[in-house]
């Protein structure tokens, strides 16, 4: 018999249930990647990172006698017309939340139907699957991290799925040309593909020990950074969770659970990118095109919150720390829509995705079901707090190096002469009011 394996967002052969069962259950595999035009709009960075993680998993599936197969067109009516010509039986499929998934998923199923083929999906885009664990009194999801995460944590995950030895194509498959990769937008990038996310995480897992001491601190950089290959599936969210519950890391475990949280809330929510999670803590958000184009460039007058915007650019990637104190400056302080903010970091981050950039820019803009909508970040107390050396603002806003130390994050305070010497704008307009809360 014959399967085919639609890979979507699960870039790997290590721990994918659907590559794991097409390969136990069919003599003949065709693993698949179609190119939808419809995405040709992903972003500079992410489209490269994509790329990168494709040519990988070829490499992968030809090391054990498979190949990458890849067509460029609608995914499931490429999906269906490869199944067809190969007297496919069984197409599997990762199961996934966004609205675009979701759609595909349900266009597949019915093509399925129509065709007589068996369509299978599979968990493994997050630890625990998204639907599978409710809330005790009712609801479809959980809206409140704490008693998710106990129910998380006391759940059975499931058994990871082994890694195929050999991947064996009917004959006659053309493989497909793989594009070239794209250059991305931003220079320091990190690159994608399983091989790398696999050497990443065996390095982290060296340092994981430091990690609930250390990952707010923004110059020292010790978080895993492994957010990009788990937003592309190059690493299994699993193998991660149960590598780092063996070594006790349960800071960072219970970050992986943030992660599995938003999906379980994308799930029942699809439009969490866009309408608020509790509509009546929607604000009347100013609308000020120029504080925005500020806040785009790195160029609002505070130092720590360029350095982010700045790290974003730069990286495709920003420092979590970093992306409390941008996000709260945006919707807090300039009082401006928290989806204007959804939108620019979706445009850079290579981990971007819906569940997590909407739902943690909801937390922030106190739209969602925080019991604490109105919290409020003083940026000064929080680059003190978090960068008390100024090394991580030196290290993207070129412009205040010749600054020593914590004075780097006031440079309203300097003496009048330095200040003057720096080719760096004061506080925003629309800031001066709050010259109160710049002061900490
Ligand atoms: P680590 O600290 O090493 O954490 C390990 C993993 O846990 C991460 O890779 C990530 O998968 C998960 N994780 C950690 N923190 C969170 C969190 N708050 N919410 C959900 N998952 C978390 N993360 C994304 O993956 N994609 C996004 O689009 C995204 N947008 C964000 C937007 C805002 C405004 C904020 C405040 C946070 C956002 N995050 C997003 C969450 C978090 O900032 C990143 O996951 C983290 O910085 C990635 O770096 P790391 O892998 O080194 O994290």
């Amino acid at each position: 018999s014959t399967a085919v394996v639609l890979f979507t967002r699960d870039l790997r052969v290590r721990d994918n249930p659907a590559l794991a069962e097409a390969c136990a259950d069919a003599d003949r595999v065709i693993p698949l990647y179609v190119l939808d035009p419809k995405l040709a709009g992903l972003s500079g960075n992410r489209s490269r990172f994509l790329h990168q993680c494709l040519a990988d998993l070829r490499e992968q599936l030809r090391e054990r006698g498979g190949d990458l197969v890849v067509r460029t067109g609608d995914p499931v009516t490429e999906t269906i017309r490869l199944a067809r010509e190969h007297d496919a039986g069984t197409i599997h499929l990762a199961a996934d939340v966004s609205g675009y998934a979701r759609r595909r998923e349900s266009r597949l199923a019915e093509e399925c139907e129509r065709h007589r083929l068996e369509l299978r999906l599979h968990p493994g885009v997050t630890v625990v699957e998204p639907g599978t664990l409710r809330p005790g009194g009712g609801g479809d999801c959980y809206k409140v991290f704490t008693p998710y995460f106990r129910t998380w944590s006391q759940a059975t995950w499931r058994q990871q799925a082994g890694t195929p030895r050999t991947v064996t194509l009917p004959d006659g498959v053309t493989a497909g040309r793989l594009p070239a990769i794209p250059s991305g937008d931003s220079p320091h990038a990190a690159e994608g593909g399983e091989t790398l996310g696999q050497r990443r995480l065996t390095a982290w897992l060296r340092t994981i020990d430091g990690y609930a001491d250390a990952h707010d601190d923004m110059a020292g950089d010790k978080t895993s950074r492994l957010s990009p290959y788990l937003r592309w599936g190059c690493i299994s969210p699993l193998a991660v969770a149960e590598a780092a519950r063996a070594s006790q890391a349960e800071a960072f475990v219970r970050q992986l659970c943030w992660r599995d949280f938003y999906y379980q809330v994308a799930k029942v929510f699809p439009k969490l990118s866009t309408e608020p999670l509790r509509p009546g803590n929607d604000k009347n958000w100013r609308y000020d095109k120029d504080a925005l184009q500020h806040w785009q460039d790195g160029l609002t007058g505070v130092p720590v919150v360029d350095a982010g915007m700045r790290q974003l650019r730069a990286e495709g990637w920003m420092h979590n720390r970093a992306r409390l104190i941008t996000a709260a400056f945006l919707t807090k302080h300039l009082g401006l829509d928290w989806r204007l903010g959804v939108d620019w970091f979706f445009r850079w981050l290579i981990d971007g995705d819906v569940p997590n950039n909407a739902g943690n820019w909801q937390w922030v803009a106190g739209t969602g079901n925080d019991s604490r909508p109105h919290r409020r970040f003083n940026p000064i107390r929080q680059a003190l707090r978090f960068d008390p050396e100024g090394v991580y603002v030196r290290r993207y806003v070129p412009e205040l190096k010749g600054i020593d130390g914590p004075a780097v994050h006031q440079p309203w305070r300097l003496p009048e002469p330095v200040r003057r010497g720096l080719d760096y704008p004061g506080p925003l307009e629309s800031q001066r009011d709050e010259a109160v809360w710049l002061r900490p």
